[in-house]
């Protein structure tokens, strides 16, 4: 067998981490058989479907990199197919014409609640043997329904959530077809997931309870069932269902607050699945042991720390060119000057084990990239009668010195010695004078980075 996975999202709104999480196991499941994923947008809800969402999904499936196969297909482009197939079903007797009114079904449902049964369709229209329909309203246009078993259980083997059992009788006959011939929903799944010959739908468990539906639909068929494997939702720290309030619910915003699409979809990749204790792994290893079997059927609790954390150990693994390219437009937004300034990637190099977003390491690199602006308290406090004749000696010595860490290192101490100063008492104020700020990376690495004639030149203007 094949393995045919697809991620199928409403383009409804941006692309969400749970969205962002099934689209994963989806692609990786088919990238471990060496299957076919297929992005199907399922977009036939005119009033909620926009082309931005599809655009923003698009962006957030192209940022962490889960490429498709095969679509992306439009349902509302596969319209004469879903005609088709509701013609083919009538034809065969599994869907039949329905002319109650929407008032006579809400009729019908206030009834039956109000005799405490559960409310559904009737069964009016339905054709049996032997029964006689009522006669076809004038100029009512029927809707179309599927004719549901009347009897016996359906029943599937969840990958994830086990074996889920439901009696016929428990489900009404689906509207297939609105009385101007649009399909709904249910329906073009079905048929999608059919034509597109999926073997896996790996899905939100808020679809748990159109999956008895669209069985049957599809056995009416004479389809093939796909394996059904419902992934409980993501959760906040405080149980409640993930939502803006526990933070950015959007996938486009992590590449907007620094975080790289490899820290994301290692995280993501745990939230509701397990590989021994393993956090930490490529998307290689990930598509190598991705299984069905260790799904987590309790829903996962999203952990922005964790994802924080992930994030700093990818941004330490990344190469400085690739952060340079990320961070230099956020700092000559915010003013960065990189004429006669530090190399950037050295600099990067240098900060990037201490920031857990590319964000951060922008603010952080921009201590090289400003024109330094000591506050007057400081530069009265951390440079006094005690440093400044140890820091003019030193600027003097700073002429000839070999302009290496080591050697810029040794002077450093030497000064300290020949002046009979503790480290603090020279650091702070060349930190100070430096960068304006107290706050720095080693003294050496930053003495060094900024090269000779800029520490000259800052050093003498106050000394
Ligand atoms: N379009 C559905 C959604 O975005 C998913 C349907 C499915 O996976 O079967 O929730």
């Amino acid at each position: 067998m094949i393995v045919r996975t697809r991620f199928a999202p409403s383009p409804t709104g941006y692309l969400h981490l749970g969205g962002a999480r099934t689209a994963l196991f989806s692609w990786a499941y088919a990238r471990h058989f060496g299957g076919t994923f297929i992005l199907r947008i399922e977009d036939t809800d005119l009033e909620r479907s926009t082309p931005e969402a599809v655009e923003a999904i698009l962006q957030g499936m192209s940022w962490l990199g889960l490429s498709h196969d095969e679509g992306p297909f439009y349902q509302m482009q596969r319209m004469d197919r879903y005609r088709e197939v509701v013609a083919q079903m009538l034809a065969a007797g599994t869907a039949y014409h329905c002319y109650s009114s929407p008032e006579e079904v809400e009729a019908m449902r206030e009834r039956q609640r109000a005799a405490g049964e559960k409310p559904r369709y009737d069964g009016t229209w339905r054709p049996e043997a032997g029964k006689i329909l009522p006669a076809i309203p004038a100029d009512r246009k029927p809707v179309v329904r599927f004719r549901n078993p009347a009897d016996g259980d359906v029943s599937w083997d969840d990958v994830v959530k086990g074996t889920i059992t439901i009696a016929n009788r428990e489900m009404d006959d689906l509207v297939i077809a609105r009385p101007d011939g649009t399909p709904t929903y249910n329906f073009c799944v079905v048929i999608d997931d059919w034509d597109m010959q999926i073997t896996h739908v790996i899905r939100g468990d808020d679809h748990v309870n159109n999956t008895p539906r669209q069985i049957n639909i599809l056995k009416a068929l004479g389809a093939t069932l796909p394996l059904y494997g419902h992934v409980p939702m993501i959760l906040g720290a405080d149980g409640e269902k993930l939502s803006k309030r526990h933070g950015a619910v959007s996938v486009m915003d992590y590449p907007a607050q620094g975080y790289l699409p490899e820290a994301m979809l290692n995280y993501l990749a745990r939230l509701g699945w397990s590989h021994g204790d393993d956090e930490v792994f490529s998307m290689e290893q990930f598509c190598a042991w991705f299984d069905l079997d260790h799904l987590s059927k309790s829903p996962a609790q999203f952990n922005p720390e964790k994802l924080a954390w992930l994030n700093n150990h990818y941004i330490k693994q990344a190469d400085n060119d690739r952060l340079a390219g990320l961070v230099k437009p956020l700092m000559e937004k915010d003013g960065a000057n990189f004429t006669n300034a530090p190399d950037l990637q050295a600099v990067i190099g240098l900060m990037k084990e201490r920031v857990n977003t590319t964000n951060e390491l922008a603010d952080a690199a921009m201590l090289f990239y400003r024109t330094p602006n000591p506050a007057a308290d400081l530069l009265a406090q951390h440079l006094n009668e005690l440093s400044r004749p140890a820091l003019q000696d030193y600027a003097a010595r700073c002429q000839a010195v070999e302009w290496k860490k080591d050697a810029l290192s040794a002077l450093l101490k030497e000064m300290l010695a020949a002046h009979k100063l503790k480290m603090p008492q020279m650091a702070m104020p060349l930190r100070l004078l430096l960068t304006g700020q107290l706050q720095t990376p080693s003294i050496d690495a930053v003495i060094e980075l900024f090269g000779r004639d800029t520490v000259l030149a800052r050093l003498t203007k106050y000394l």
